[in-house]
């Protein structure tokens, strides 16, 4: 009896380490998933708009802290004053080795919940212009903080297989373009080290769960928002010869900026200029003073953006000019810097290295290369300006596959992010987060 013992006891002490050398990204993450779910389903119900992301950074700092990281709350420094910083940044020690972050938003967006959802939002904020709107996690940064709290928690139990320094970075307000800017400016890189790579990801409403989408290169595009104030000379409907009408100067203007897309441009450098707002006037029979437009121009390359802006200002007096706009009603063309987001270029050589790794630990059919797109996200900015730190932003697919078929054969749009109607399939989405971030991380830190 006593040698049986004895042999048992010998037998754990040797199939123990062996169970501990068998956690893997996948083990990790299949463990963590009925607990992520529930974080998932309470950040889904209480989603808080750019800015105001108070109850989630708490979640996260705490759940960092759980996961082994020192953490420090309340990072960002905005323009725009109303905004209160919520950055969490959460610092993961594991002796000599390079310096990675890993970034996920937490941000939510304006729109008002049509999933049906047991755990669909009901809330509703108040906006920065003082409007109740309802809230939505439309974009799946519910998801994101998911994956990234559970990718904190594996990779705090792999430490015997990384060295190095992980620095966890959620951020807030990415859906205003402003969040990464502001933990730089308040010394991201100073305060918690200036990663030698940085890592991102975003759920993705058309590719199925279970496989990840990468692009080498540019993969989303500069985003600026531009606001033009067209102005006339107002008067009487009924009398046009006697004013200067602004909307049918504005209407002419319109057409005339798609003819930089079509005319101007290289065709083989992709741009878009979308008027999403257009506002002038009060009445039927009022010519107003002014018409006022705000445009999202989307662009890759940065001399293709300065001349495409350029041409917007240009194109916009010229057609003044020809309406017979005296000079010192000049339409006004302003482009606010606090509001731009930069292209996200995928570094090639970096891409490559984790599509290798992916490939290896999902399967070749799981990981494929997909489409850049005129999409923005301001994750761009912690590879700095000349991209001279390299980051990887990958996504990961969310709709059930049975559905893209459906959807396919009924000749029908999937809903896309920001719509009121994306559902993602929350645990196969943030099992493959966890899974392609903490295998990204492991293989930068080896
Ligand atoms: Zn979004
Ligand atoms: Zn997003």
């Amino acid at each position: 009896m006593k040698i049986r013992l004895i042999s048992i006891l010998l037998l754990s002490m040797w199939i123990a380490p062996l169970i501990l050398a068998q956690q893997t990204p996948q083990s990790l993450a299949d463990a963590e998933l009925p607990s992520l779910l529930g974080i998932y389903k309470d950040i889904h119900s209480h989603p808080e708009l750019s800015g105001q992301e108070e109850r989630t950074a708490a979640l996260v700092a705490k759940e960092l802290r759980a996961a082994g990281c020192q953490v420090t709350e309340h990072v960002g420094k905005y323009e725009n004053s109303k905004l209160k910083a919520y950055g969490v940044i959460g610092v993961m020690k594991n002796g000599d080795g390079p310096t990675v972050l890993v970034r996920t938003d937490m941000d939510a967006l304006p729109v008002q919940e049509e999933t049906g959802l047991p755990y669909a939002s009901k809330d509703v904020a108040e906006n920065d212009e003082g409007k109740d709107v309802h809230v939505m996690h439309a974009c799946g940064h519910d998801v994101h903080v998911a994956a990234f709290i559970g990718t904190a928690r594996s990779l705090g139990k792999l430490k015997d297989q990384w060295h190095g320094t992980i620095v966890f970075v959620a951020q807030p307000a990415e859906e205003i373009g402003t969040g990464a800017r502001a933990l730089l400016k308040d010394g991201l890189y100073d305060r918690f080290g200036k990663p030698n790579f940085a890592l991102g990801f975003h759920d993705k409403a058309d590719l199925q769960t279970g496989h990840i989408g990468i692009t080498e290169g540019y993969t989303s595009a500069n985003v600026d928002s531009v606001d033009v104030t067209v102005r006339g000379v107002g008067g009487h409907g009924g009398y046009p010869h006697k004013i200067k009408d602004p909307i049918v100067l504005a209407a002419e203007i319109i057409n005339a900026w798609q003819t930089i897309v079509s005319r101007e441009n290289n065709p083989l450098d992709p741009v878009v200029i979308t008027v999403g707002s257009i506002h002038g006037g009060t009445k039927h029979n009022i010519i107003p003073d002014e018409v006022k437009m705000q445009l999202t121009v989307r662009t890759y390359k940065p001399n293709v953006r300065e001349r495409l802006l350029a041409d917007i200002d240009r194109i916009a007096k010229g057609c003044a000019a020809a309406a017979g706009i005296p000079a010192e009603l000049a339409p006004i063309v302003s482009v606010p810097k606090d509001l731009v987001a930069l292209a996200t270029y995928n570094n090639p050589e970096l891409t490559k290295r984790l599509v290798a790794i992916w490939k290896k630990s999902l399967g070749d059919e799981n990981v494929e290369i997909v489409d850049p797109t005129m999409g923005g996200d301001d994750f761009s900015e912690y590879s700095l300006p000349d991209h001279s730190i390299p980051a990887v932003y990958f996504h990961f697919g969310a709709v059930d596959p049975a559905k893209i078929v459906e959807f396919k054969r009924a000749g029908k749009e999937l809903p896309t992010l920001h719509s009121s109607k994306f559902a993602p399939v929350p645990e196969p989405t943030i099992r493959l987060g966890i899974i392609g971030m903490t295998s990204a991380v492991l293989e930068l830190m080896k």
